[in-house]
C-alpha cells in the first residue's frame, strides 16, 4: 500500500515536472532557410514558449555567404532559466535564375536552297557561372536548330533558330559603261558588256537576256533591256539608255577650259578653293577619286577620266590593258560620285609617241575605240608646261598659258593638280585674273564643248 502511494506521488511529480518543462521550454525556429543568390539575408528567428516571445534573448553565430551557392550552418543559443539550448540550422543559398543564350546572325535565318546552313554563332551566359558558351548543346531537327544549356545549379534554357531554305534576293546586273551612254550619229554601237551575279547562284551572266536596238543613224534615245532570273525565280531587270547625238561642231568659242590632270592630291583642295572664290568651273582628268573629287563634282566641275595606273608600259601594251585600267578608274569614280564620266584624256595625249615603245599603232586603235565605246577624248592646245621644265616656275607657267590664249579658239589649258605642283597653284589665280580682265569666260568641259584633239603619231 505504501509502495503504491509512493509510486502515485512520484507519477504526479513527474507529470507536473514535464508539464512545467514543456510550458517553459523555448522553441527556436528560423523560417527562411532557403534563399536566392545575392539576396540580403537576415535569419527570420523566432523563440517562444507558452508565456511569450523570447526572441530577443537568442544569440546567432555563423555566416552565410549569399554570393556563393551552398549550404551554411548557423547556430542559435539561448539561456533561459535553467535551459541552455543550442540549435543548428542549415541555410541554403540557391541559384534559381536560368542562363541566357544569345544567337548571333539572323533568326529566322535565310539560307540558299543549294547551300547548307553555316552556324552564325551564339553566346551563353549565366548569372552565377558566367560564360558557359562551351556547354551549349546543339541539336538540329528538321529546319530548326535548338541550343540548350544548363548551369551548375541545373537551371536550363533552350532557344530555337529557324532556318528557311529560301532565296529571296534578286540577282544584280552590272552594266559596263553605265546606264546612260552617248554616241554620235553614224557611229557604230558596240555592246559594252555586263555581268550578273546572284547571292545563291553566283555568276549568272550567261543567263542574261538583252533586248532592244539602237539606230545610230537616227538621233534619239534608245533603251536596251537586260533581264536575268536566278534559279529561285527572282528576277532583275536593268535598262541602259543610248543617246544618239549629233557630232559637235569643231569651232573656236574663245572660252577658257582649265583642265587639271593626274589628281586628286592634297593640292586639289587649294585649286578648288581658288576656283570657288573666283566662281569659275574647270575640268579634272583624274587618276583616282576621293573627297576632293566629290567636292569638285558637287561644286559643278567636270570629273573626267585620265588613267588609273598612268603606267605607259602597261596601258599602251594592248587595248585590253588600256580598257581594264580605264574601267577600274571609272568604277572608282562611280563609287565616289555616282556617275561614269564619258570624257577621257589619254596619258601623254593622243599624239604621244612613247606608246610606240609598247605597241605599234595602239593610239590609232584606241582613239577610234574610245569613241565606239561612247567616250569623247580631249587633248589640249595650251600647255602650261607645269609637268615639264617649268614645274617649279610659276611665272613661266603663267606666261605659258596667258601668251597662248585666243578669242578665236577653244582654249583647252593643260595643267596638273597632282602632288608637287605648288607652282601651278601659285600661278592659277593670276591666270584667272588675266582671263577675266581680257574678256574670257571659264567653263568646264561638257558634252557640248568643241573637241580639241591632236594628230595621232602612233
Ligand atoms: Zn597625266
Amino acid at each position: 500500500m505504501r509502495r503504491l502511494k509512493f509510486l502515485f506521488l512520484f507519477l504526479i511529480f513527474v507529470t507536473t515536472f514535464l508539464l512545467i518543462y514543456s510550458v517553459l521550454y523555448p522553441n527556436i525556429i528560423i523560417d527562411n532557410r532557403i534563399i536566392n543568390l545575392n539576396e540580403e539575408y537576415t535569419p527570420d528567428l523566432k523563440i517562444y514558449n507558452l508565456f511569450g516571445d523570447l526572441t530577443d534573448m537568442g544569440k546567432i553565430t555563423g555566416n552565410v555567404n549569399t554570393e556563393k551557392v551552398g549550404k551554411y550552418k548557423i547556430n542559435c543559443q539561448i539561456k533561459y532559466l535553467f535551459f541552455r539550448i543550442s540549435k543548428d540550422f542549415v541555410i541554403e543559398v540557391i541559384d534559381s535564375e536560368s542562363p541566357t543564350i544569345t544567337l548571333h546572325g539572323s533568326n529566322p535565318s535565310l539560307v540558299c536552297p543549294n547551300k547548307i546552313y553555316e552556324e552564325e554563332g551564339y553566346v551563353a551566359n549565366d548569372n552565377y557561372d558566367r560564360d558557359i558558351t562551351d556547354k551549349v548543346i546543339i541539336t538540329e531537327i528538321d529546319n530548326n536548330i535548338f541550343y540548350s544549356v544548363e548551369d551548375s545549379s541545373g537551371n536550363s534554357t533552350m532557344v530555337k533558330r529557324t532556318i528557311k531554305y529560301k532565296d529571296q534576293e534578286s540577282p544584280s546586273i552590272t552594266l559596263n559603261g553605265g546606264d546612260s551612254i552617248s554616241i554620235y550619229l553614224g557611229d557604230k554601237y558596240t555592246e559594252f558588256g555586263y555581268t550578273a551575279t546572284d547571292n545563291c547562284d553566283g555568276d549568272i551572266t550567261s543567263n542574261v537576256i538583252s533586248t532592244g536596238y539602237v539606230d545610230t543613224h537616227k538621233i534619239g534615245s534608245y533603251t536596251l533591256t537586260y533581264e536575268v532570273s536566278d534559279s529561285s525565280g527572282n528576277k532583275t531587270i536593268k535598262v541602259r539608255n543610248i543617246h544618239v547625238k549629233k557630232k559637235p561642231t569643231y569651232y573656236g568659242n574663245g572660252v577658257i577650259y582649265l583642265t587639271f590632270d593626274d589628281g586628286p592630291s592634297y593640292l586639289t583642295k587649294e585649286v578648288l578653293d581658288i576656283l570657288h572664290e573666283e566662281n569659275i568651273k574647270a575640268t579634272f582628268f583624274v587618276t583616282n577619286a576621293d573627297e576632293n573629287t566629290k567636292r569638285a563634282y558637287e561644286l559643278g566641275h567636270t570629273i573626267a577620266l585620265h588613267s588609273y595606273t598612268h603606267d605607259y608600259s602597261y596601258i599602251y601594251a594592248n587595248s585590253e590593258n588600256y580598257f581594264d585600267d580605264l574601267n577600274k578608274l571609272a568604277n572608282k569614280v562611280y563609287s565616289v560620285i555616282g556617275i561614269y564620266p564619258k570624257i577621257v584624256r589619254f596619258p601623254g595625249g593622243s599624239s604621244n609617241t612613247i606608246s610606240r615603245n609598247f605597241s605599234s599603232g595602239i593610239m590609232s586603235y584606241l582613239t577610234k575605240e574610245v569613241l565606239k565605246r561612247g567616250y569623247v577624248y580631249f587633248d589640249w592646245n595650251i600647255d602650261a608646261n607645269d609637268a615639264g621644265s617649268d614645274v617649279n616656275n610659276s611665272t613661266n607657267i603663267y606666261y605659258n598659258v596667258v601668251n597662248n590664249l585666243s578669242h578665236n579658239k577653244t582654249n583647252i589649258v593643260l595643267m596638273h593638280d597632282s602632288s608637287g605642283h605648288t607652282a601651278t597653284v601659285s600661278a592659277l589665280r593670276d591666270i584667272i585674273k588675266f582671263g577675266k580682265e581680257h574678256g574670257y569666260s571659264f567653263k568646264a568641259i561638257t558634252d557640248d564643248t568643241p573637241v580639241v584633239i591632236h594628230n595621232v603619231n602612233n
